[in-house]
């Protein structure tokens, strides 16, 4: 079967035609600034030239819609119908309590969705909004969302509630959620794979580290905690995120700056991290230059940024009483072994996790990096979020 996987923002659309029978990528694609002048829609399939469309595309609708016009073309088009493709797998943020697994839609779940855009104010509009599209675009094509909450649901009560009164759960949700679930299972479930480890009980520690970071523990592929929490902003240092704070941070720079909530919460979002740290890019190649030409707080960024990454592997370690793997993915943890090769140096040693050099100096594609007498076996382990929608949509509708 081909499974579509869409991953709509708000002014973007982002999909990949995967044939599900090798896991191969047919053709994959950007519909950019939609709803706004100047929308582009740029198509990319395998052994056949580029196609870019500049077009208006008013709504998700139109985008939809040609995405599909793309997908079935004759010239650059990989299908020759749309009765090729099985059906659409979704990205979709946020679930709330209310869904714990991927699942097929039907309005019970719409409704879900659009009860969680308070939770996911900036996703949940836009992946409700590509849903619509493709009902109306293909009616009857199985959609399938895949929500990025969903990895957080097997978390215990420990983890995930928040020490504030219980109130403001039962009226709000307001719990730990986490994000980045589904490249979480994904890579889990890779890990105890490519790594033969115990499928029930193995411990493994996710690292993904890229833009947004955030990292995981989790029992045979469950995940019994993550680091962010009500929204993504929580734990890790980030590319423009603070990460774990002091709460009362917010009400000082609010006071002090005549600044509302909604604005501090912007600067903790958008403007802190690694950018806010060294002032120099929220990308991390920019900050890592700036530290070799001397950058003192471009060096104090990265430091800071391995130090967090570090403490939460420990504070996970304890929480599972124990650790067999931890693996590292995302643009910093696929591409970067200096960083790689630091956390574990540096701070690891206690736990008897060692790097081997020669295995850390690989790219793109899974490998064992740690050395045969490290008692932690380490990887890097590319992340597939695409490929793990289309897997759970197939799983769904095959069912
Ligand atoms: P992601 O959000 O997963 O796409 O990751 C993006 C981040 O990965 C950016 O900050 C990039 O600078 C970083 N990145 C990509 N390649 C490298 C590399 N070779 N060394 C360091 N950082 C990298």
């Amino acid at each position: 079967m081909k499974i579509l996987v869409l991953n709509c923002g708000s002014s973007s659309l982002k999909y990949q035609l995967i044939d599900m029978q090798d896991e191969s990528v047919l053709a994959k694609g950007l519909c950019e600034r939609i709803g706004i002048e100047g929308s582009k829609l740029t198509h990319k399939a395998p052994g056949k030239d580029d196609f870019e469309l500049e077009t208006a595309m008013p709504d998700h609708g139109v985008a939809v819609k040609l995405v599909f016009d793309a997908l079935t073309d004759a010239a650059h088009g990989v299908v020759k119908s749309v009765d090729e493709i099985g059906a659409i797998g979704h990205r979709v943020l946020h679930a709330g309590k209310k869904i714990t697994e991927s699942i097929v839609v039907n309005q019970e779940v719409k409704d879900i969705i659009r009860e969680c855009f308070d939770l996911g104010p900036l996703h949940n509009p836009a992946n409700l909004l590509g849903i619509e599209a493709c009902e109306k675009v293909v009616p009857g094509k199985p959609n399938v969302a895949v929500f990025d909450t969903t990895f957080g649901m097997t978390l215990p009560e420990k983890a995930y509630y928040y020490a504030i009164p219980t109130e403001y759960y039962e009226k709000y949700g307001i719990r730990r959620y986490g994000f980045h679930g589904t490249s979480h299972n994904f890579v889990s479930h890779e890990t105890i794979k490519f790594g033969n480890l115990d499928p029930e009980k193995a411990k493994v520690i996710v690292c993904h580290l890229g833009n947004g970071a955030s990292i995981s523990a989790s029992i045979g592929g469950k995940g019994v905690d993550t680091s962010m929490g009500l929204t993504p902003l929580e734990g890790l240092i980030m590319g423009t995120r603070s990460g774990d704070i002091d709460a009362a941070v917010v009400q000082f720079i609010a006071n002090h700056e005549k600044l509302s909530v909604d604005e501090v919460l912007n600067i903790l979002n958008k403007k802190s991290g690694v950018l806010g740290l060294s002032g120099v890019s929220s990308d991390f190649r920019d900050v890592e230059k700036a530290a070799e030409e001397g950058n003192h707080m471009a060096q104090v960024a990265l430091e800071a940024f391995q130090y967090r990454v570090a403490k939460y592997i420990g504070s996970y370690a304890a929480a599972m009483n124990g650790v067999d793997a931890i693996t590292f993915t995302a643009g910093v943890g696929e591409n970067d072994k200096a960083t790689r090769k630091e956390i574990v140096e540096k701070y690891l040693g206690f736990i008897g996790a060692k790097i081997d050099d020669e295995r850390n100096n690989v790219r793109g594609k899974a490998a064992l990096i740690s050395s045969d007498d490290s008692k932690v076996k380490i990887f890097m382990i590319p992340t597939n979020e695409e490929l793990a929608i289309a897997r759970d949509t197939l799983r769904l509708v095959e069912a």
